[in-house]
């Protein structure tokens, strides 16, 4: 096991298990995430012969940085891990902090047709530390404070939900990386019952659902996943989320020219959201090799947006970062891989 996967609670766990005081995790903690030791040799207030133990029980293996990647605001990291695969995330400058947007998996089954991380598809789900370590290993590479973390790099985040949560939990832990909850966005392509199960985890994150369509027809079109998950049942699902957990949920739709982006898309669009506590991002679509698709002109995005705000939607356009350096949403596939 490696220990920047280990959320506080198991760690106490691990302790009581010992006979041990369950403070010692909060000590270890402070060692980890404050003082930023890489051995347990190094935790003066731990006693040797515990020392030794969690020196058997657990790893510090850190992935690394292979590649770094930059423009004004944006900047592209390439991790390689340890069995030599290899993901990617994206810090973003902007006027109120840092964030970063984090990879959840090796590649992505989800197969959305405009997606170009999705044509990798998924080797295996990363493991917890390796969510963990992405963010560790930024943060010392830019020596500040990241303010907000994304899980909206490659992969699909619920369909690697363990793993995902016990991340969620070190990051969001005042004495692990200490990023709020509030500061903290899930998206999915809409896995009914893995959200489901997320408004039963008690957690203030922020969800985004990648809807990208205004009905169930169009979406089988361009995300396979509503085949499986219905649109008129994934919106249900998010009602009752929103209900449970009282979080406004933010509806991203990226707009692909002739395809989702018309008025008449606009109206239904803002038909199946009234009344819900949610508020519209519009993504403009950043072109790839899947060149069936096309970005929507600035002006017919004003358009849409402008029937959705007199609709009384609440929406915003995404502002755009790293296009130069293929950083850009869904153009996270590492050139070392080949599909
Ligand atoms: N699997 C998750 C998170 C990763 S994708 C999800 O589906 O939400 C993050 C977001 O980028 C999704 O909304 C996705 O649809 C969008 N996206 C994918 N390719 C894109 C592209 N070329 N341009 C703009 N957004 C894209």
């Amino acid at each position: 096991m490696n220990i920047y996967g280990i959320k506080r609670e198991d760690l106490e766990q691990y302790f009581l298990d010992m006979g041990e005081k369950k403070f010692k995790a909060l000590q270890v903690f402070e060692w980890l995430y404050t003082h930023k030791v890489s051995s347990f040799f190094e935790m003066t207030n731990i006693k040797k012969d515990i020392q030794e133990k969690l020196a058997g029980d657990f790893s510090f293996d850190m992935i690394t940085i292979q590649r770094k990647q930059e423009d004004k605001l944006t900047k592209k990291y390439l991790f390689k891990l340890f069995d030599g695969n290899f993901v990617e995330a994206v810090l973003m400058e902007h006027d109120y902090g840092t964030s970063i947007c984090v990879s959840s998996e090796v590649g992505c089954n989800m197969g959305c047709a405009f997606c170009e991380s999705g044509r990798l598809k998924k080797v295996r789900d990363l493991g917890a530390y390796e969510m963990v370590q992405q963010i560790l290993l930024v943060e010392q590479d830019i020596k500040k404070r990241i303010s907000s973390v994304v899980i909206m790099g490659i992969g699909e985040p619920l369909d690697n939900y363990e793993n995902v949560m016990n991340f969620i939990k070190v990051i969001n832990d005042p004495k692990g990386i200490a990023i709020g909850a509030r500061h903290i966005t899930l998206s999915t392509c809409g896995i009914i019952p893995k959200i489901k199960d997320l408004s039963e985890e008690n957690l203030q994150i922020n969800l985004a659902l990648s809807l990208h369509a205004p009905n169930s027809e169009l979406r089988d079109k361009i995300m396979p996943i509503n085949k499986a998950y219905k649109l008129p049942v994934l919106m249900d699902t998010i009602k009752e989320y929103i209900d449970k957990t009282n979080r406004r949920v933010t509806i991203e739709y990226v707009m692909l020219q002739g395809v989702n982006d018309q008025e008449e898309h606009a109206i239904e669009l803002a038909q199946l959201l009234r009344g819900l506590n949610v508020y519209v991002n519009l993504i403009p679509y950043n072109e790839t090799n899947h060149i069936e698709f096309k970005r929507t002109s600035k002006e017919q995005i004003m358009k849409f947006y402008d029937v959705l705000k007199k609709k009384g939607i609440n929406v915003t356009i995404r502002k755009e970062f790293g296009g130069k350096i293929d950083a850009a949403c869904g153009q996270l596939r590492s050139k070392e891989v080949k599909a």
